[in-house]
């Protein structure tokens, strides 16, 4: 059914073409009526390869069926077919003599074209000249730059264009990109070493979007890379204040911290009790209940667990108080607890833990930018019974 909108265009296309042609007796009607019922038994058979051929050789661009083809060129592409989406808009740059504002606009479109179908180089040779032109054609063109530098992970061309472009009415979400992409860069460089250049990277992230709490996540693993536990555990607290629903993110780095730290564990679980009161979130909840497993018993973390339940129950948090049950019980009543355990588990097994607040878009992993609207920090953990 789908497939029937791109059909009845190519008909009506075809059809404009065959009526173009006679009225402009450019082509005999000898010849025109039997390409025209070519395109249509093409179509028939379910040819629509040959059917865009027949189109744009029966169909001369001009300013009377610019539209057409541009119309035709836009629902190949929305439609996933970028091949044909490519040839109709070459062919409208090939043969058509139009104003030199519309060719710009033709010249963008296949631009997008090839950025869809992956052809990132000839993408961008289009691009760099269309950024030399001036208004909307050098804006649009320079977003879609920016998009195959993200695409390439060329970071530090991603910054040059994003502050070009973060000067309009969108500056707040490209300066978000920007510290993004510095994230990015202090990243990589901490995989490789140069440690003060991460740091310059991050102050850079930083400078762009002081709340962006991914930003203190590198900070918190560059200072425990050089050992400065302190200073780790300073920049990872920052995220309850700048983004609370990344607190859980932090965990496993504020753990580590303060097992290096002498300071007292106590400081550490008096900050995740003031996390819960304003993010409930079941992984800080079992960050407590280890430790308060480790200095007083399975009981008292059982009843921990079970009373943060009542009040925002998930399954996880469930599973976890059938493990401390199940360390304490023995016989049937421990095989009935692994029955449960393993439905609760099924329960959450295929569901996505991430969810972007953009689009939608649900995952398992986290990603800094959503992989469906390409929006840069909108993904967060899901919350609820079946989440966090
Ligand atoms: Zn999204």
């Amino acid at each position: 059914m789908e497939t029937w909108p791109l059909y009845i265009l190519i008909v009506a296309a075809i059809g404009i073409g065959w009526w173009i042609g006679r009225r402009e007796r450019v082509k005999s009607a000898d010849t025109a009526v039997p390409n025209y019922y070519q395109g249509l038994n093409y179509l028939l058979n379910e040819e629509p390869d040959r059917a865009v051929t027949t189109f744009i050789q029966d169909l001369e661009v001009n300013k009377d069926t610019l539209e057409t083809h541009l119309a035709l060129g836009g629902l190949l592409r929305r439609r996933g077919e970028l091949e044909k989406a490519v040839v109709v808009h070459e062919n409208i740059l090939l043969n058509a003599r139009l104003d030199r504002d519309v060719m710009l606009n033709v010249q963008l479109e296949l631009a997008q074209d090839y950025l869809l179908a992956g052809l990132l180089d000839r993408a961008e040779d289009l691009l760099l000249k269309l950024t030399q032109e001036e208004g909307h054609i050098r804006s649009e063109s320079m977003k879609l730059m920016l998009e195959i530098y993200e695409r390439e992970k060329e970071w530090h061309r991603a910054v040059e264009m994003g502050e070009l472009l973060a000067v309009g009415e969108d500056s707040e979400k490209y300066e978000r990109a920007i510290s993004h992409y510095y994230c990015e860069i202090a990243e990589d460089l901490l995989k490789l070493g140069p440690r003060d250049e991460a740091r310059q990277a991050i102050s850079d992230a930083i400078g762009h979007d002081a709340n962006n709490a991914r930003v203190s996540l590198v900070l918190g693993r560059l200072e425990l890379a050089e050992n400065r536990p302190a200073d780790a555990i300073r920049a990872l607290k920052r995220i309850k204040d700048q983004d609370p629903v990344y607190v859980a993110e932090s965990l496993d780095l504020l753990k580590a911290a303060y097992e290096h730290n002498t300071e007292s564990l106590q400081d550490f679980r008096q900050y995740l009790f003031e996390c819960l009161e304003t993010t409930p979130s079941i992984s800080i909840v079992l960050t407590l209940a280890m430790q308060i497993r480790d200095e007083q018993g399975d009981e008292a973390v059982a009843k921990f667990i079970s009373n943060y339940l009542k009040r925002n129950p998930t399954i996880r948090g469930l599973t976890q108080l059938i493990d401390l049950h199940m360390d304490n019980t023995d016989g049937i009543a421990r095989q009935n607890l692994a029955v449960l355990r393993s439905f609760a588990e099924a329960l959450v097994a295929d569901k996505p833990a991430y969810r972007c607040k953009g689009c939608g878009f649900d995952g398992k992993k986290m990603r800094w930018r959503c992989p469906s609207c390409k929006k840069w920090g909108s993904i967060e953990p899901i919350f609820g019974l079946e989440g966090e």
